[in-house]
């Protein structure tokens, strides 16, 4: 383990160890492309201006105001610039920013405003835990087989709305749309009245496939930059009346926030697990030469706005990993691209709502509630079935184990505004 010359608090998320990339800005200054170091931000431009990129990136790649070009711009350039931050930020290692005046490249996180951190071309979400694939089947098909004869072939996805991806702490606004409950003649249109989350993680890609020419499973690496936190608000009732037979669609499309720090795949290498085994094997173009899954603890919090009147703490209602998720990230890329699909940088492949098998471990409120039956009991009293307005949700994730420091994502939240 490297120690920084700053200081960074022991249960920090962002130890030297993980330098994830976000973009920011400060007061009324253009967006800035930054790298998060304990309670500070590096400011990459600044970096950039100095030179001190010049013999391992072109230097607009990191004074853009998103990501997107220094994401072209591939591994080899990610890890040249990555190891330069690493060393201007070592204990003993290069000692040109600290003799520069850190306070012209280092920013106070909390004074930073976050934005989302590349223009995102197209969005995928898939559906790749078989739990939460079993039980939203047992709840929205209780007469039929829970897993769809396709789920366990291929990684199921639909292409999702990148124009209404929001940054942590954007507020979301109850969406209105048509629904009918099951025993009414007709559709009546209104507030959803069933508006849940959906706790997922995101990887970003960097270099993109020509049209026509899919990405190989065992290329994947190269093509994906990072991972982030993903909440896909879902308003139930609309989705159940308008799913079949082309799949999600208003229900959906309302609203995804995403963290705003992308932990690339350098920095969970030493989280990289086995996932689960896969029956049956998986076709010729899916299997890639792993380790492949990612091990992320997650967790939902959960605050009313009684709860924040009454100065009462965030009730983590979830606790799960990503370890489980059945289809990983490169199947996912080669799936998405396989019939000569485009990929582009900056685009955001989301996995689908992670749930474990245990109690308490699903991400979403339909699972933990079972369809509303079994309301969560807050701290206050108070029971929560779907989420009602003034309701704060906080996803996080981090990653822990012995003999490797503790990385993080940092948190996804949104509060519910009324329609
Ligand atoms: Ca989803």
């Amino acid at each position: 383990m490297s120690e920084s010359w700053l200081p960074v608090p022991i249960e920090s998320d962002f130890p030297i160890e993980n330098l994830p990339f976000g973009v920011f800005s400060v007061e009324r200054a253009l967006r800035r492309i930054g790298v998060a170091i304990g309670e500070k931000i590096l400011d990459c431009r600044a970096v950039a201006d100095a030179g001190w990129f010049d013999d391992c990136c072109e230097r607009e790649l990191l004074e853009a105001p998103e990501l997107n070009p220094f994401l072209a711009a591939g591994q080899t350039v990610w890890r040249a610039v990555r190891g330069r931050l690493s060393e201007l930020l070592r204990a003993g290692g290069d000692p040109r920013l600290r003799d520069a005046g850190p306070e012209h490249f280092l920013i106070d996180r909390v004074r930073a405003t976050m934005h989302v951190p590349m223009e995102i071309g197209d969005y995928v979400d898939f559906y790749s835990s078989i739990e939460h694939a079993t039980n939203l089947g047992r709840l929205f098909r209780p007469n039929a087989e829970a897993l769809l004869p396709n789920w366990r072939w291929l990684p199921v996805g639909y292409h999702g709305r990148s124009s209404t991806i929001v940054i942590d702490g954007t507020p979301v606004r109850r969406p209105c749309g048509q629904r009918k409950p099951p025993n009414a003649a007709v559709p009546e249109f209104g507030p959803s009245r069933r508006l849940d989350i959906e706790l997922e993680m995101g990887f970003v890609t960097g270099p993109g496939n020509a049209l026509g020419t899919p990405i190989a499973a065992d290329d994947a690496r190269e093509h994906i930059f990072g991972l982030l936190l993903v909440n896909d608000w879902s308003a139930r009732d609309i989705q159940a009346w308008e799913y079949q037979p082309l799949g999600p669609f208003l229900g959906k499309s309302f609203a995804t926030t995403i963290s705003p720090w992308i932990v690339t795949l350098d920095a969970l290498e030493p989280f990289c697990v086995e996932g689960p085994p896969q029956e049956p094997a998986p076709l010729d173009y899916l299997r890639a030469g792993g380790p492949w899954a990612y091990d992320v603890q997650l967790s939902v919090e959960l605050q009313t706005a009684r709860m924040r009147e009454h100065g009462d703490a965030p009730q983590q209602i979830s606790r799960t990993n990503a370890r489980d998720l059945y289809w990983n990230v490169a199947q996912q890329l080669a799936h998405a691209t396989a019939n000569g699909a485009v990929a582009r940088p900056g685009d955001l492949f989301a996995s689908g709502t992670i749930s474990g098998s245990e109690p308490g471990t699903q991400g979403s409120l339909i699972e933990l509630t079972w369809n509303g039956e079994r309301a969560i009991e807050m701290s206050d009293g108070e029971k929560r079935t779907f989420l009602e307005d003034g309701d704060e949700v906080t996803l996080r994730g981090w990653c822990e184990k012995p003999g490797a420091r503790r990385i993080g994502f940092g948190a996804a939240r949104g509060l519910i505004v009324s329609s």
